[in-house]
């Protein structure tokens, strides 16, 4: 949400209420670089929000970077990258509808992982095992053992 005051892209969400039918969303923001305050309508199309990186870092949400990851865990699999936009686009509108301001990377981890599963059980391993940051070989194997035993 650009600032219209210096057009800077960066603001804090001081107030965040949704109208009566959840369809759009009333936020009043202030401005990180000049600390003026304006008021935003966001509806469930372009509503915005931040990801709390496990760092405790915030960052706004940005599809492409989840879609990078996601054609990355897809690399050389029989996956169809308008596969794989679909599920990206499904991920970004499923929190998108949460209308919360900012949204633990571990909630979004979730839903890639799930979604993947679906497409590609390879995929799926791949962006689990960098999601989930093994420790060691021991713990990647016990969890890839839980992994591929589900299904079967
Ligand atoms: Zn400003």
């Amino acid at each position: 949400m650009k600032c219209p005051v210096c057009g800077n892209i960066d603001s804090k969400v001081l107030d965040s209420r949704p109208n009566s039918d959840f369809s759009s969303i009333r936020r009043r923001r202030e401005c990180t670089q000049c600390q003026k305050r304006f008021t935003t309508f966001e509806t469930i199309e372009n509503v915005t929000f931040s990801v709390i990186k496990k760092n405790k870092t915030r960052e706004l949400f940005d599809k492409r970077k989840l879609l990078d990851g996601m054609i990355k865990a897809c690399e050389k699999r029989p996956v169809p990258i308008t596969e794989i936009e679909k599920a990206a686009t499904d991920i970004e509108q499923t929190l998108q509808s949460t209308m919360r301001v900012e949204i633990p990377s571990a909630e979004i981890g979730e839903l890639v992982m799930a979604k993947l599963k679906a497409l590609d059980d390879v995929a799926y391993v791949r962006y689990a095992s960098v999601y989930k940051q093994f420790k060691d070989i021991g713990t990647f194997m016990e969890e890839l053992k839980q992994i591929l035993g589900e299904d079967k």
